[in-house]
């Protein structure tokens, strides 16, 4: 059984390719690479994110990439700050953990090239940039 959706088709799914929306769906594939779920079921997330838009956004990235849904209530939001947003996923088989803290200078940076660009222009960035400067990952066996 194949799970999880591409990029662009969770984009359709939330209706616009943006930033915050490629954040959750990076977090959530690199997820599914590092804790290699066997199935739509065996992944657990808690979303730590403020509780409005566009930060939201992220939600629908991780259920597109991981397959972690609201109906299948493998997927959590809690309400955090925005300096401290983060995504915990869980494998179910193994309770191995990865921790994807979003780093400081990304808000900033996506404002920075919405402002100046657009929506799509930051997605973009979001889409190309290295994994590593976007999140910090913290694995816990
Ligand atoms: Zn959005």
């Amino acid at each position: 059984m194949v799970f999880g959706l591409s990029l662009e088709e969770t984009a359709k799914l939330h209706g616009h390719k943006g930033p915050w929306l490629v954040l959750g769906y990076r977090a959530g594939k690199r997820a599914r690479k590092i804790l290699n779920p066997l199935s739509e079921h065996d992944l657990y997330c808690v979303v730590y994110v403020p509780l409005k838009t566009p930060y939201t956004c992220i939600i629908d990235g991780v259920q597109g990439s991981t397959s972690c849904t609201l109906g299948k209530q493998n997927i959590e939001i809690k309400e955090s700050s925005a300096d401290n947003i983060r995504i915990v996923f869980v494998k179910r088989k193994t309770s191995r953990k990865l921790e994807m803290k979003l780093k400081e200078n990304v808000e900033e940076e996506i404002n920075k090239l919405y402002e100046k660009y657009g929506l799509s222009k930051a997605a973009k960035w979001v889409e190309g940039e290295k994994l590593c400067n976007l999140f910090e990952e913290k694995l816990y066996d």
